[in-house]
């Protein structure tokens, strides 16, 4: 265990968020400043780990009762940290908690913790690791129920779980090819390249699975790009709208009217979205209006996911023959809108671009079809294996380079060893794959890599 030598303390809850405050207090002498400002009936400095304790924080300077406050006891190794910790919760809201804490400070022996510092040493006392202190992160950051699970789950070190038997398949290669340098023997070569092409052929497989749910991951924290793409009028700023119950978007009946994207979150069966409502995508000769119109084409490029609206009420126009044909390839609903009115498009053509189930007649108007809308999405989304559970996601930029990096190495030694390569070189590959996986789970990790990842935190996290 790394003992800290000094005593960090800050708040531990989010500023303005209810009525109750923590003073988190970690560090060798987080019990004993605290017995010197708490007044209690309780023994409190030789109180067992994991109670609680009723009193009040007093300023020792004047004997002043300063708050009314329970205060929880947790003593190392068997703490968050790893060390002695105490909670002192409040509740008389932020002023009350930046009273004690300022009291806490004023004790001597004890700073004000950087962001991430306590989560920092509960991964160097190995309370946790590396993914997991990264997940404190995720679940500080993420928005929506979904990725809360997934960081969740990711902090009990599913990342780790699977990192793990791939690291352990390379190491055996090390170690096959540290004999095979002692012994060249020609067929012991022979045997140690196709060793090596099978055992570093399965890491990468599972190297790829990992990469593979990355871009999920990062879908589950933004929210599934969507744009709601189609000509002027036909009612996708209306849509929008319907969507999100918001009236951010323009509605108006002036073709052009939307100048620019839009943007709205909304969550769809737990699944979250970010609408971009696009200018009507058409030549056009207006300034302002092509701003929007430049801006549309690369909201539609970056989108994962395409709302293709048309007014079932008008004949198919060429520039929706446009549109079809560009997003024939994408993922795409298309959405015929204005089933209120009388029936003046033939979709024939439509239903030879694009599955019949992702075909959803609407009346944005009349909130007709917009369930339908919905089940589409959702089960777009998780026909795309999103659901499974035992999958994990990496859901971090710092995991999915290290990753790729590894697979570089990966392929790299494979390659080598097609070629015939001699092995002690192409063990270099070997050992970086190895290593590079090591730093995803945070066995190699350096120091200053390590304070770049804290520094993310919040203070008091
Ligand atoms: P956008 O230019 O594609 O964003 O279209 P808007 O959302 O601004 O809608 C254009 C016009 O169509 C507005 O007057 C809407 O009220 C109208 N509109 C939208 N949806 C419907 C619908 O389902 N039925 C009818 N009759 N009108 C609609
Ligand atoms: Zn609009």
């Amino acid at each position: 265990m790394v003992m800290s030598h000094d005593t960090i303390a800050a708040i531990a809850t989010a500023v303005g968020e209810g009525s109750i405050a923590i003073i988190r207090i970690s560090g060798p002498d987080a019990i004993a400043r605290t017995t010197a400002i708490f007044q209690t009936k309780d023994n409190f400095e030789a109180a067992n780990t994991h109670t609680v304790h009723y009193g009040h924080i007093v300023d020792p300077a004047t004997n002043e009762r300063v708050e009314e406050v329970l205060v929880t006891i947790m003593r190392g190794p068997r703490s968050f940290t790893g060390e002695d910790v105490v909670e002192i919760g409040t509740h008389g809201g932020v002023i009350a908690a930046q009273n004690v804490l300022q009291l806490v400070l004023r004790q001597g022996d004890v700073r004000l913790a950087e962001p991430g510092e306590f989560t920092k040493r509960a991964f160097l006392n190995g309370r946790i690791d590396l993914t997991q202190a990264e997940a404190v992160i995720d679940l500080i950051r993420s928005k929506s129920d979904r990725a809360f699970q997934v960081a969740r789950k990711q902090s009990e070190g599913a990342l780790t779980k699977q990192i793990k038997p791939l690291r352990q398949q390379i190491l055996e290669v090390i170690a096959h090819v540290e004999v095979n340098i002692d012994y060249p023997e020609h067929d012991v070569e022979e045997l140690t390249s196709a060793f090596i092409r099978t055992q570093c052929g399965m890491a990468l497989e599972g190297v790829n699975r990992l990469l593979k749910t990355a871009s999920e991951g990062k879908i589950l924290r933004e929210g599934i790009v969507t744009a709601i793409v189609g000509r002027p009028n036909v009612g996708k700023s209306s849509l929008l709208n319907a969507l999100s119950r918001s009236n951010k978007a323009i509605v108006t009946d002036i073709p052009g009217t939307t100048r620019d994207v839009i943007e709205e979150y909304v969550t769809i069966n737990g699944i979250p979205l970010r609408l971009l409502d696009t200018a009507g995508i058409r030549e056009t000769s207006d300034v302002v209006e092509r701003i929007g119109v430049e801006r549309s084409r690369s909201a539609l490029e970056d989108a994962d996911l395409i709302l293709f609206v048309l007014n079932q009420n008008e004949p198919l126009h060429d520039d929706d023959r446009e549109l079809m044909n560009k997003l024939a390839d994408r993922q795409v609903v298309v959405i015929l809108n204005k089933i209120d009115l009388p029936k003046q498009l033939d979709t024939s053509e439509l239903e030879r671009l694009f599955p019949s189930e992702r075909i959803v007649q609407m009346s944005v108007q009349e909130e007709q079809g917009i369930d339908r809308l919905e089940q589409v999405v959702s089960d777009m989304f998780f026909t795309g294996g999103i659901e499974t559970n035992d999958l994990t996601y990496v859901t971090n930029v710092r995991h999915i380079s290290l990753l790729e990096r590894a697979k570089q190495s990966l392929t790299d030694a494979i390659d080598a060893t097609n070629a015939g390569v001699p092995i002690d070189i192409t063990q270099i590959d070997i050992t970086q794959a190895w290593e590079l996986l090591g730093e995803v789970i945070g066995d190699a990790a350096g120091e200053s890599l390590l304070d770049q990842i804290f520094s993310q935190f919040c203070l008091g996290k």
